[in-house]
């Protein structure tokens, strides 16, 4: 469970946390649990995401268990710089279909005394670090591992094995284009997709 540090110092300084993990995960879930409390402790917060990101509704951040909050689709990360000026707590989801770039928006962002919550996939489908994740890992004071459970062995789960037949990087409507599976499974799994190549 991360807990939040406390606000209330008299020198206004910001920070990053990154919370990243496979398909199912969690990660929104904690993205938007974070941010809920900041707002009960009346910061002014607000989410942005890729406008790629289309998969239920235009505007709002879904998670899966349906708790919604309404975000402002991006279409760069410096996009965010201009909108964020206001709050004090700045939420992105899905950023790892942002560029690098997204790295040094989030540290000009927590330079300028906000405080930032990263949510993104750290792997792509074949298990390697996706988009701008690895680097805001290493930037950020904060970094929260969630895992999905794997579904082939009940295991904790850290890659999201694509079920589908499609070699482009992104592929939207996740829930029956990707499975989540343990290291093991997962490793299983590539083998024998691999084995029927040949
Ligand atoms: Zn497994």
């Amino acid at each position: 469970m991360f807990l939040e540090k406390d606000r209330n110092n008299s020198e206004r300084t910001g920070w990053i946390e990154v919370v990243c993990g496979s398909m199912f995960s969690g990660k929104t879930e904690e993205l938007i649990r974070r941010l809920n409390r900041a707002r009960i402790a009346k910061q002014k917060v607000e989410i942005f995401k890729p406008e790629i990101d289309t998969r239920y509704d235009e505007t709002d951040v879904v998670s899966h268990d349906d708790k919604t909050v309404s975000s402002i689709p991006v279409q760069n990360a410096s996009q965010i710089l201009f909108y964020a000026e206001d709050f004090e707590v700045v939420g992105i989801d899905e950023a790892q279909f942002f560029g690098d770039e997204l790295v040094s928006v989030c540290n000009e962002l927590a330079n300028d005394g906000k405080r930032v919550v990263v949510a993104g996939l750290d792997m792509d489908y074949l298990g390697n670090p996706f988009g701008p994740i690895p680097k805001l890992m290493a930037v950020a004071e904060y970094v929260t591992k969630v895992h999905a459970i794997c579904i082939r062995c009940g295991n904790l789960a850290n890659y999201s094995h694509r079920t589908v037949k499609d070699d482009k990087l992104v592929v939207l409507g996740e829930t029956d284009a990707y499975e989540p599976l343990c290291r093991y499974c997962f490793n299983k799994a590539r083998r024998e997709i691999e084995d029927k190549k040949d």
